[in-house]
């Protein structure tokens, strides 16, 4: 019998108790480091998008940006990084978020997008939707229109899709 392909899910390991004990980390450098992996990765997570109006292709720190790279390149688009605060060299704007322990500020350079142009989000995975949801806010800010929020790996009983669908977001995740 003919062994079934292997799926983008089949790529992603699973590291018990890091960065902390409880948590299981999915670790998607197996799947990026696999051609076929990485191919399918980012062709999955473009394919709802085809055909739509996107400018810019914004990713959030890091992985975000190894995906959200890939996928401007592919659509020929530009590429803007939301960063943890302190890492951008320009003028900024930020936002605060909470985490699991405390909170955390991610910022935007205050001229990475014009005024109505139509944004897709893109990070490795979606948890609490902390993170996604401050970068919503900052592109939001910005006069950002953000037409997409796409994801690796959703994890739906984080609550992080629910979050994001009561902004009025359309969610596209690969695997849970
Ligand atoms: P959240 O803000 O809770 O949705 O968390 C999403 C961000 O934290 C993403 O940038 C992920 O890369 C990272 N993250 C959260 N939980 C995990 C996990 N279990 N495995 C890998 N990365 C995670």
């Amino acid at each position: 019998m003919k062994t079934p392909a292997k799926t983008v899910r089949d790529y992603i390991r699973t590291i018990p108790d890091f960065p902390h004990e409880g948590i299981m980390f999915r670790d998607v450098t197996t799947l990026f480091a696999n051609p076929r992996g990485f191919r399918m990765a980012v062709d999955q997570l473009l394919h709802p998008y085809t055909g739509e109006d996107i400018d810019v292709v914004v990713g959030l720190e890091a992985r975000g940006f190894i995906l959200g790279g890939a996928i401007a390149h592919q659509l020929g688009k530009g590429f803007v990084p939301i960063r943890k605060k302190g890492k951008l060299p320009g003028a900024t704007i930020e936002q605060a978020y909470t985490l699991e322990y405390g909170e955390a500020v991610m910022e935007i350079h205050d001229d990475a997008i014009e005024a109505g142009v139509k944004v897709l989000v893109v990070d490795d995975l979606l948890a609490t939707g902390g993170t996604a949801a401050a970068g919503i806010k900052l592109l939001e800010r910005l006069g950002g229109d953000v037409v997409g929020c796409a994801f690796v790996i959703d994890l739906p009983e984080l609550g992080g899709r629910a979050k994001l669908e009561s902004l009025g977001m359309d969610v596209h995740a690969l695997c849970a």
